[in-house]
């Protein structure tokens, strides 16, 4: 039986993960299960898959989540500390899946133990990447993506290297606000971005769809993980999310990596890698599918692209600038602070003030500490030029 732990259990990447082990389990036990404040949740996810505990990230909450399991033999415990200990029992698999900068110390902790991560929390990889991959290699763990455009291009390259690779193309849908015109996008609310078309995740990532943020961490990611200069990394939209990557190789052909838009296949690849499982979702139908269609982003509409190749560029600490900033400016739209259009504007201030600080210009890979002080610089940068617009 195969030792399972998952870190964001009771999101929406935790729970296709948890729909997946449970329609198989006998092959797996579950350990440890983490969430933030959705305690009831947690609580029926820890009973059902006899986790040996389930852990909340915030402390107000224990006496909830203890009433919620009490009876049941599982173990309660909360705060950061619990986090850490709940990612350092032992397992074989480890989902990440804790939404933000959050997802990173627990993740690193899973990688201590030398087996197996997969990885949604994309946020990692472009805060910490090098800081990420080392560790990996450090432990020996394998470190598996489970973004999709990311499990298409890890799918595609079917265990050649990445150098292999004369270009990789991840797709976009475009979000919710695709097809609206530029000058109204100013005005979209909270509800009107968080409505993806295609994909259904969290909030923050779904927003994160409409700004193009989510795609332009992506572009990190991809940089990151496989080590692809960012001059052979695309980005397309493609409004139908059919095909979520293509890989270029020298002698011109390309593989792309097809599925309908259910994260449970890419979780369900992680889980059963290095084997092919057997996952429910749907099948493609190709003579019902119509045209695939693909055109290149808008810049102008969407400058997180351009923020992330700037990123890309320079490298140390900016990913963690970038994102710190981006979590803050996401936090403000949702609290009805600042205006969509705003995001952006914000990120690429905080870049701006932070782009000769010391404290960013990290060369070598960065420890947790200078990861989360260029997180809170950028955060408090961010502050400002909200405070100012
Ligand atoms: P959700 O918002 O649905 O879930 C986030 C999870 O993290 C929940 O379990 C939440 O707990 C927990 N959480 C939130 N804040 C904290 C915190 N400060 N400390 C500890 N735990 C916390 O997110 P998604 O499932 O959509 O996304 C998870 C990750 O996967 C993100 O990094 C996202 O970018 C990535 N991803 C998601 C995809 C998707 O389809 N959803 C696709 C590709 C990548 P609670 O809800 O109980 O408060
Ligand atoms: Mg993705």
């Amino acid at each position: 039986m195969r030792r399972i732990s998952v870190l964001g259990a009771t999101g929406s990447i935790g729970c296709s993960t948890l729909d997946l082990i449970g329609r198989d389990s006998g092959a797996f036990r579950v350990v440890a299960l983490t969430g933030g404040r959705n305690i009831a949740r947690l609580a029926d996810q820890a009973r059902r898959h006899r986790a040996e505990i389930a852990v909340t990230a915030h402390d107000e909450c224990l006496p909830d989540l203890r009433a919620a399991l009490s009876g049941s033999g599982i173990e309660a415990a909360a705060g950061q500390a619990a986090l850490i200990e709940a990612a350092d029992r032992p397992a074989d698999w480890t989902m990440s899946a804790i939404v933000g900068i959050a997802g990173l110390a627990p993740g690193l902790q899973a990688l201590r133990q030398g087996k197996t991560l997969a990885l949604a929390n994309k946020e990692s990889l472009v805060c910490a990447g090098p800081l990420l991959m080392a560790t990996a290699r450090a432990h020996g763990a394998d470190v598996l993506p489970v973004d999709s455009e990311h499990s298409g291009i890890f799918q595609a390259l079917a265990g050649q290297d990445a150098g292999a690779a004369e270009r990789v193309v991840i797709t976009a849908s475009g979000g919710a606000l695709r097809d609206w015109p530029q000058e109204r996008l100013a005005h979209a609310t909270v509800e009107e971005a968080g409505r993806h078309p295609n994909w259904d995740m969290g909030q923050r990532i779904t927003i994160d769809s409409a700004t193009l943020f989510n795609k332009a961490m992506e572009l990190i990611e991809t940089h990151e993980y496989f080590g692809i200069p960012p001059d052979r990394i695309e980005a397309v939209i493609h409004p139908e999310s059919i095909v979520h990557a293509i890989v270029g190789f020298r002698d011109g052909g390309l593989l792309a990596h097809l599925g309908p838009a259910d994260m449970r296949h890419a979780i369900g690849y992680a889980l059963h890698w290095p084997a092919r499982g057997d996952v429910p979702v749907e099948r493609l139908d190709f003579a019902r599918l119509g045209a695939l269609t693909f055109r290149a982003p808008d810049e102008g509409r969407w400058p997180a692209l351009r923020l992330a190749r700037q990123v890309m560029q320079a490298g140390g600490l900016s990913g963690a600038v970038f994102n710190g900033a981006k979590e803050a400016a996401l936090d403000a739209f949702i609290a009805r602070r600042i205006g969509f259009s705003d995001m952006a504007r914000v990120v690429e201030a905080a870049m701006d003030a932070l782009s000769g600080s010391t404290a960013v210009a990290h060369n070598a890979v960065p420890d947790l500490e200078n990861v989360r002080r260029a997180d809170q610089l950028a955060r408090q940068a961010a502050e400002r030029s909200m405070a100012a617009l």
